[in-house]
């Protein structure tokens, strides 16, 4: 398996392109703004398959472009808790583009779901299999992708290298993210590396030892 990741959009959100280790099949974790148009010329280039788009989350800067995977063919996979954030993103636009007017209208396009995934389902793709932990308090519908057999997890904006996802957002939770990181990022093995929505990567040993917000 061989993993590239992109950081990008306003916020420098992180995209993961997974290359399965036949060379052939591919997914995509988060859809950031241009993660559409990069990666998919990398997959055209590289003569990949695209088989799934995974969301961690519904915040606009993970999923924006997830139309455009969609329309490659890639399964949506989230979870049903941000079905409106992702599935109505133009209920967002005059907010966001307020805030960043750089934004245009095709920066607020939603795209269909396929499959609505929960606390200990399973995803099979790119020969991997994630196991979905539900980590809200970012969000509602945070979730992570859990591959034991690789020893990687990506965890969306639950926790990142040395801090932890904002709760001040609409139905944050602080709380509830301490207990999402406690019960479900804390009880993986210490040698997981944890591949985080933004910045660089780290492990579940470093966090629980270091991370100065969420203590074990
Ligand atoms: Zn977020
Ligand atoms: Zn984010």
């Amino acid at each position: 398996m061989k993993i590239i990741a992109a950081s990008l959009g306003p916020f420098d959100t992180n995209a993961y392109l997974v290359i399965a280790d036949d060379g052939k099949d591919c997914c995509v974790i988060d859809a950031p703004k241009d993660a559409g148009p990069l990666l998919l010329a990398e997959i055209k280039k590289q003569g990949l398959r695209l088989t799934h788009l995974l969301i961690t989350h519904g915040h606009w800067d993970h999923m924006c472009d997830a139309h455009h995977f969609a329309a490659a063919g890639a399964q949506l996979i989230a979870h049903k808790d941000d079905q409106q954030l992702i599935e109505n993103i133009e209920a967002y636009r005059s907010r966001y583009q307020s805030m960043l007017p750089m934004l245009s209208d095709e920066d607020f396009c939603s795209a269909k779901v396929d499959r609505w995934v929960d606390e200990g389902e399973m995803v099979e793709t790119c020969g991997l299999t994630f196991e979905i932990r539900h980590v809200p308090g970012h969000c509602p519908g945070s979730i992570l992708f859990y591959s034991a057999a690789q020893k990687i997890a990506f965890t969306g904006d639950a926790i990142f290298k040395g801090s932890v996802g904002r709760t001040d957002l609409p139905n944050g939770d602080w709380n509830q993210l301490l207990t999402s990181i406690r019960n479900r990022i804390y009880t993986l093995p210490d040698d997981v590396v944890l591949l985080p929505g933004h910045g660089g990567k780290t492990s579940v040993g470093y966090e629980k030892k270091h991370n100065p917000y969420a203590k074990p």
